[in-house]
C-alpha cells in the first residue's frame, strides 16, 4: 500500500510543484529506496545505483532553476521532498542534501544575495557548468566543510586554504566527515582565501570551490565504521597544494560569508532527513502494533493501553515537530527577523532531538522482535542518533544561541 504523504499537500496549502515532487520522491523512496536501505548500512557503503536513478529521474537538477534545465524547486519544495526521502533511506536523504545544497546556495539562494551585475554574469555563466554537469553527466557534488575544530561551529575561518595563482587556485587542507569522499565527483570545498599580506584568516574572504575528485593532490583517508549514516561515507578528504581553475568556484568571493550571514536557514538544511526519520519511526510503530508490518506474522498488539498510550506520546510529539518545521522551512528567506531566526534553531533542534526520542520510544513500545536486523527500526534508530550533532546548527548549539539570543539583544553587554 502506497504510504500517506508526511505533509498532506490539501492540508497544507502545498504549492503545485511541492504536490508533484513530494509524491515523486515518496513513489521513488518507497519502491526503491527502502529496499535498498539495508544493504548500505550493513556495508558501510555508498548508495552508487541509487545515484543513477536519480540522475535519470531528475532529482540531481532539483534546485536547478528551470530556466537552467532543472526542476526549479526552491528551498521549501527542497525540504518537503527531502523529508519524504529520509523516509526511506537516511543515509541517501543526508548525501543528496551535501550535494543538493552546491545547486541551492548557488542557485536560488545566490539570486536572492547582493552582488554587482558582472559578477552575477560571471556567476550565471560558470554556475551553468556545474549545472550541466550534474544534469547531463550526473555529476554528483560533496559539501565538505567540517575540520574538527570551531570553523564548522561557523564561529571561526576555515583552515583550509586557498592561495590565489594564475588561473586559479590552489587549496591546503584537510577536511572530516566528508560524506561521499571517495564518491562524489566533485567536492564543494569551504576554505578561506589567504591574501598578500594579510596573516589572519578571515569568515569574509570563504571560497566555496568544486574540486574535481581526481585533482593532483587531493586524497580519501581514514576508516568508516560508524554507529549510524553508514551509508553516507564520511571519511577524510585531504587537500595537499591541490590546484583548481577560478571556473570550479560555486559562488563568488565574499558570497558565501554574505549569505551565512543573511541567509540563515540555509543551515537548516540537515534536518529534511531527520523529519523523515522521526514519520518512519511513527509509521512503523503503528504498522507493526496493528500485525500488518510486510514478513511479521500478523500479531497484534494495539489492545494494550501502555502501547496506545506510547503511541498518542508518539503522535503528539510528531505533530509538534512538523508543525514547527513546516513553518521555519515556510519563512526561510534572506535577512529574517530576530524572531524567525530563533524559530529556525528551535525548530533544528527539536527536529533532531525528536527524531532520535520518536525511535527510541518505537522501540521500547513495540518490543524486542521488532529491534532485530531484518527490520528498518533499529537503522532509523541509530540514523535519528545522529542528528543532534551535525554542525554549525548541533542540539547544543541551538540551545546556547537561543538562550543567549532571547536574553540579549544586539550590542547589549552586562557591562
Ligand atoms: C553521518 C554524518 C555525516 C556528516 N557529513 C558531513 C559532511 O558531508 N560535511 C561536513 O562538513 N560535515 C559532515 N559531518 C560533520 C558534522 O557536521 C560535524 O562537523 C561533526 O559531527 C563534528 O564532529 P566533532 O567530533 O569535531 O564535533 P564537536 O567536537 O562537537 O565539534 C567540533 C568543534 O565545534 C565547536 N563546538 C562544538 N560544540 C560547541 C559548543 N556547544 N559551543 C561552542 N563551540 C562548539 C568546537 O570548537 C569543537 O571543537 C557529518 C557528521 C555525521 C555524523
Amino acid at each position: 500500500m502506497a504510504d500517506a504523504p508526511i505533509f498532506d499537500p490539501a492540508a497544507f496549502r502545498l504549492t503545485p510543484l511541492e504536490a508533484r515532487l513530494t509524491a515523486q520522491v515518496r513513489e521513488f523512496g518507497q519502491a526503491v529506496l527502502a529496499p535498498r536501505a539495508p544493504r548500505w548500512d550493513r556495508e558501510a557503503s555508498f548508495p552508487t545505483e541509487n545515484y543513477r536513478d536519480m540522475h535519470a529521474n531528475g532529482l540531481l537538477g532539483v534546485c536547478i532553476p528551470a530556466a537552467e534545465g532543472g526542476i526549479g524547486a526552491d528551498y521549501r519544495a527542497y525540504s518537503l521532498a527531502a523529508a519524504e526521502m529520509g523516509r526511506y533511506c537516511g543515509a541517501t536523504a543526508l548525501t543528496w542534501n551535501m550535494h543538493v545544497c552546491s545547486t541551492l546556495w548557488s542557485g536560488p539562494l545566490s539570486d536572492d544575495l547582493e552582488i554587482d551585475a558582472a559578477t552575477r554574469a560571471e556567476h550565471h555563466r560558470r554556475r551553468g557548468l556545474h549545472y550541466a554537469r550534474i544534469l547531463g553527466d550526473g555529476a554528483v557534488y560533496a559539501q565538505p566543510f567540517s575540520e574538527g575544530g570551531a570553523a564548522a561551529a561557523g564561529t571561526a575561518a576555515f583552515g583550509t586554504t586557498a592561495r590565489r595563482v594564475p588561473g586559479g587556485y590552489v587549496v591546503t587542507g584537510k577536511k572530516i566527515f566528508a560524506s561521499l569522499a571517495g564518491h562524489a565527483d566533485f567536492y564543494g570545498v569551504l576554505c578561506t582565501e589567504t591574501r598578500e599580506g594579510e596573516d589572519a584568516l578571515s569568515r569574509r574572504n570563504t571560497l566555496y570551490l568544486a574540486i574535481p575528485r581526481d585533482a593532483p593532490g587531493v586524497a580519501v583517508e581514514g576508516a568508516w565504521d560508524p554507529l549510524g549514516m553508514r551509508g553516507t561515507v564520511s571519511r577524510n578528504l585531504v587537500f595537499r597544494d591541490t590546484f583548481v581553475e577560478e571556473d570550479a568556484a560555486l559562488m563568488p568571493p565574499g558570497l558565501y560569508f554574505q549569505a551565512a550571514t543573511r541567509w540563515p536557514h540555509m543551515f537548516l538544511t540537515l534536518s529534511p532527513t531527520y523529519m523523515g526519520l522521526g514519520q518512519a519511526a511513527y509509521d512503523f510503530t503503528v504498522a507493526y502494533l496493528r500485525g500488518e508490518w510486510p514478513g511479521m506474522p500478523p500479531v497484534k498488539r494495539r489492545m494494550y493501553p501502555t502501547k496506545q498510550i506510547a503511541v498518542a506520546e508518539m503522535r503528539v510529539m510528531l505533530e509538534q515537530t512538523k508543525a514547527l518545521w513546516f513553518q521555519s522551512i515556510s519563512e526561510a528567506r534572506p535577512d529574517p527577523t530576530k524572531d524567525q531566526v530563533l524559530r529556525a534553531w528551535a525548530a533544528q533542534h527539536t527536529v533532531m532531538e525528536n527524531a532520535a526520542a520518536l525511535a527510541a520510544k518505537a522501540v521500547r513500545t513495540c518490543g524486542g522482535q521488532a529491534m532485530l536486523k531484518s527490520l528498518p527500526l533499529e537503522r532509523i534508530y541509530r540514523d535519528a542518533r545522529c542528528g543532534s550533532l551535525m554542525l554549525p546548527w548541533t542540539a547544543e548549539l541551538c540551545i546556547d544561541r537561543i538562550g543567549r539570543e532571547a536574553l540579549y539583544e544586539r550590542g547589549e553587554t552586562d557591562a
